[in-house]
């Protein structure tokens, strides 16, 4: 496996497309770097087609720094995310259909109904209220929900958010969400998801979740 962060931005990139995470052109991946510079995803650039020629590196406070092609329109919630938390290393955002689905009927997910959804996604995912698609005020909306416990979000009437120490991590959280999504809705389906009880809760995040390394 690569090391080069660029490299797996791509990888990255091609399973958001094979595995129907995000629509064509749609969703979006950044990484930080160790000189605190960023790489990210091109706008309108089909996902199954994205190469490391393509990728654009930017400055913190969203100056290009190299890349022949416009940088994603959501650079600006990315820089919210790691400006909010330095603990972020990889910010993904796509549009999986299940978990996206929950954010369309406007509902949180939660995830008690699982260990591994708990240990990964916390007790609830968090629903962030709609705002446009590319502005300051998606950026600044997003920016207040963020928790540090909370390494998904949905987004409401959009896709969802993820993030995580690095690009894998953060793209385990997706995968998680997504496959999460798609399990509880099977449980609603078959009469309803059973949750875990509380003392099995308290002890998932006491001493399981100190373990993961996200
Ligand atoms: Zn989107």
């Amino acid at each position: 496996m690569t090391t080069d962060p660029r490299a797996q931005m791509v990888e990255i990139c091609h399973l958001l497309a094979s595995r129907t995470f995000t629509t064509a052109t749609g969703g979006n991946v950044s990484v930080k770097m160790p000189d605190g510079t960023f790489w990210v995803t091109p706008s309108h650039l089909h996902k199954a087609r994205v190469t490391q020629d393509d990728l654009v590196q930017m400055a913190a406070n969203g100056t290009v720094l190299a890349g022949h092609r416009r940088p994603s329109s959501e650079m600006a919630m990315h820089l919210a995310v790691y400006a909010a938390l330095p603990q972020a290393g990889a910010v993904l955002h796509a549009h999986p259909p299940i978990a996206t689905g929950f954010a369309q009927a406007g509902k949180t997910i939660d995830a008690r109904s699982s260990n591994e959804g708990l240990a990964i996604l916390g007790p609830e995912v968090p629903l962030i209220p709609y705002a446009r698609p590319g502005t300051d005020e998606l950026a600044e909306t997003v920016r207040a929900h963020l928790k540090l416990r909370n390494r998904a979000y949905l987004m409401r009437n959009h896709g969802v958010l993820t993030w995580g120490s690095d690009l894998w991590s953060a793209y385990d959280v997706l995968d998680t969400l997504e496959l999460f999504a798609q399990s509880l809705l099977t449980a609603t389906l078959v009469g309803g998801a059973v949750n875990l009880p509380p003392e099995e809760c308290e002890w998932l995040e006491t001493v399981v979740v100190p373990t993961i390394a996200y």
